[in-house]
C-alpha cells in the first residue's frame, strides 16, 4: 500500500478492493453528506482541494512511479468537479505513472446523471474506468427514508449512463437498511435495479449503526425496526431469488456480513440460495461468522 509520504486529510476511506491502490484526495468529504446510515464524512465540510495541492501530492509519488498501477480518487464524490478539472487531474496521473492501468472513484447516480454522455466518455478514455456506487437500495421509499437523494429511476439512469460510456460499476446494497416495514420492497426493488443495470460487480453489507441504533432511528424518516439475523437472511433470500444477473461478480464478505457469499451471478445463484437456506435453518451454525466488534 502506497500511503507514504503525503499527509491525508482524515478520515480517509476507500473500498476494500482498493487496498493496494494509491489514494489521491481530490475533494474532501461528501457534497451530499445526508444519508441516515453514513457517518463517513460527518466530521468534514465538503470542499474541492486546490489543484496545485492535488498535483503536489501526485508528484510526491514520482520516486515510486513505475510501481503504481491503480489510483483511487477520494473522498466521497469527486465527480461533482467539472469535467475539465477532472480531465486535468487524470492527465497528470497518466503522465506521472507510466504503468497506470486503472483509475477509480466513488460516484452517486446523480453525479453520473449530471454529466453529459460526452463528458463520461472523455473521462473513461482518460482512464477513469471503475466507479463504486453505493446504491444502498433500489426501492424509492427506502431511499427517501434514508435520505439518499436518489430514486429507483435515477439509480437505473445513472448506472446505465456510465455503462453506456464504457465504465464498469461496483454497486453496493445494504441488507436491512429499510428495517422490518420495508424489507420486502427493499429486496425486490434492489434486485430489479441490478437486473436493469447488470453491473460488473455487486456486493451487500449489513446495516451497522456506528453511532447506535437510536441515532440511526432519529435520522431515518419513518419508523425503523431493526431486522433480526434471521430476518436479514430472509431478506437476502428474497433479493437473491429475484436476481437475474448474467455475469456479475458478487461478494458479501464485508466485516458486517455474518454469511459470506462469493461467486458469480447467475452461475452461482443456486449455491448462494442453498447457503442462505442453511443459514436460515441454522443461524448459529459453522457457516455463520461471529459478530465482529463495531459491526
Ligand atoms: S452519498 Fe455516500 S458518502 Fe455521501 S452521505 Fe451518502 S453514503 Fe455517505
Amino acid at each position: 500500500m502506497y500511503t507514504f509520504p503525503i499527509q491525508y486529510h482524515e478520515p480517509l476511506f476507500r473500498p476494500p478492493s482498493e487496498g493496494r491502490s494509491l489514494i489521491i484526495q481530490i475533494t474532501l468529504g461528501c457534497s451530499w453528506n445526508k444519508c441516515s446510515f453514513c457517518e463517513m464524512y460527518t466530521s468534514k465540510s465538503f470542499k474541492a482541494r486546490k489543484e496545485e495541492d492535488v498535483f503536489t501530492d501526485i508528484e510526491t509519488f514520482l520516486p515510486y512511479a513505475s510501481q503504481i498501477t491503480k489510483v483511487f480518487l477520494a473522498d466521497g464524490d469527486p465527480l461533482v468537479l467539472s469535467t475539465p478539472r477532472l480531465l486535468r487531474i487524470l492527465a497528470k496521473l497518466n503522465e506521472t505513472f507510466p504503468n497506470l492501468r486503472r483509475i477509480s472513484t466513488y460516484a452517486s447516480p446523480s453525479n453520473l446523471s449530471r454529466k453529459s454522455m460526452e463528458d463520461l466518455i472523455l473521462l473513461r478514455e482518460n482512464g477513469l474506468s471503475l466507479l463504486y456506487v453505493g446504491i444502498e437500495s433500489g426501492d424509492s421509499e427506502v431511499l427517501e427514508a434514508i435520505q439518499k437523494g436518489e430514486t429507483y429511476q435515477t439509480t437505473i439512469e445513472g448506472l446505465n449512463k456510465s455503462k453506456e460510456a464504457g465504465m464498469d460499476a461496483s454497486v453496493m446494497i445494504i441488507n436491512g437498511v429499510g428495517g422490518l416495514h420495508l424489507t420486502k420492497q427493499h429486496a425486490l426493488n434492489s434486485a430489479k435495479v441490478l437486473n436493469a443495470t447488470q453491473p460488473k460487480f455487486a456486493s451487500t453489507l449489513v446495516l451497522t449503526a456506528h453511532k447506535g441504533l437510536e441515532h440511526y432511528q432519529n435520522r431515518y424518516k419513518g419508523e425503523f425496526i431493526e431486522l433480526t439475523n434471521s430476518q436479514l437472511f430472509q431478506e437476502m433470500k428474497l433479493f437473491m431469488e429475484n436476481l437475474k444477473l448474467e455475469h456479475t461478480i458478487f461478494r458479501s464478505d464485508h466485516a458486517s456480513n455474518r454469511l459470506v457469499l462469493k461467486g458469480t451471478l447467475g452461475k452461482d445463484k443456486d449455491r448462494f440460495l442453498q447457503q442462505i437456506d442453511e443459514a436460515i435453518a441454522n443461524p448459529e451454525g459453522d457457516a455463520i461468522r461471529p459478530v465482529i466488534p463495531g459491526y
